[in-house]
């Protein structure tokens, strides 16, 4: 049995994702990680069958494999994994979908001369801002507008972050800090974000009441054929539908893993303002959070109160979403119902 060495490869950088660092020994080699890994088994004599790695707990024999080839412990690979830095953290506070960057991150990789690279912070669902930098990070591609997916290729012998839809380098972000509005918002929104991730590791109890909270924010209305989420009262403007990106949060058990940049920062900013710096909801709701919660459709997760994290009645919430969703989908008439207006029996929600 042969077993493959890499000659060079990069080592990983101390809050690098694992997948960012097989992507970049990947690219090294002008490949993909996947093909590498189809590479590195054939050649040992593997069954290739393990595929991509997965950052939060990733296949311990996959890592021994690119441990090998290149070098390293694989015990220090394992350290790298989200699990093993997050320990306290739930798995649905790690996103699973689109990782948002930060440009002003690679613009300091490209002033220090190194790769560009994925933060492990970015993978965390209460993360928006980044906070070195104070700006707001980006899911979306520049130059296209697609939803971000980046791979790494080599520029003036450094690995850059390219697009995969339209192929343009991503561009650096430090000309943009000119609007004040903006800096303010994501010094704002960082604070917040700060306190969320605080209650995330404090464990059961005030975890709860925060995803408790924000599943009610992002539960379908009362009404037969909702198709908007309970926070669309918060705004007060009839005929508001709920965006296409955004439909996919509704109904769902971890609403921030399904949601862009913005709305999970809009997410943050709606629970200040309905519970005031705690942000989560106390023993006694303050009358703003009473009046939307009301209007929230009886589902299963938010009546019953499952464990979701044990994955206990896994089925009914999978059952009730796809309902939700189907309806989610539908286009509103603006008399249809689920518009403020047509309770009549409280007034403005936003001050
Ligand atoms: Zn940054
Ligand atoms: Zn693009």
């Amino acid at each position: 049995m042969v077993s493959v060495r890499l000659p060079v490869t990069p080592r990983p950088y101390q809050d690098e994702l694992l997948s960012s660092w097989m992507a970049r020994v990947a690219a090294r080699y002008g490949s993909e990680p996947l093909e590498l890994v189809v590479y590195l088994a054939g050649q040992g004599g593997r069954d290739a069958g393990a595929g991509q790695v997965d950052d939060v707990a990733p296949d311990m024999g996959l890592l021994r494999q690119w441990a090998k080839a290149c070098r390293i412990d694989p015990e220090r690979l394992h350290r790298r994994s989200l699990a093993a830095r997050y320990p306290d953290r739930p798995r649905d506070w790690f996103l699973t979908e689109t990782v948002p960057v930060c440009l002003a991150c690679f613009d300091a990789d490209v002033a220090a001369g190194r790769d560009a690279y994925l933060r492990v912070n970015w993978r965390l669902a209460e993360q928006v801002v980044c906070p070195a930098h104070r700006t707001v990070l980006l899911d979306r591609c520049p130059a296209c507008r697609g939803g971000l997916r980046l791979f790494f290729r080599m520029l003036n012998g450094l690995l850059r972050p390219f697009c995969r839809k339209c192929d343009a380098v991503l561009p650096g972000g430090g000309g943009e800090e000119a609007n004040l509005l903006k800096v303010d918002f994501a010094a704002g929104v960082l604070d917040l974000q700060r306190q969320i991730s605080r209650i995330v590791r404090s464990g059961p109890g005030r975890l709860d009441r925060l995803e408790h909270a924000v599943r009610t924010l992002w539960a379908p209305l009362d009404r037969d054929g909702a198709a908007r989420p309970v926070l669309a009262l918060w705004y007060d403007e009839p005929g508001w539908n709920c965006p296409f990106e955004a439909r996919a949060a509704v109904g769902r058990s971890a609403p921030l893993q399904h949601l862009s940049v913005s709305w999970r920062a809009l997410t943050l900013v709606i629970l200040h303002d309905l519970f005031g710096a705690d942000l989560v909801p106390g023993a006694v709701l303050p009358e703003a959070a009473l009046v939307l919660f009301q209007r929230a459709a009886p589902l299963p997760w938010l009546t019953d109160g499952p464990d979701l994290r044990t994955g206990k009645g896994k089925r009914t919430i999978d059952a009730g979403a796809e309902r939700v969703h189907r309806l989610s989908k539908r286009s509103v008439h603006r008399l249809n119902g689920n518009f403020l207006d047509e309770r009549g029996d409280f007034g403005r929600i936003h001050p």
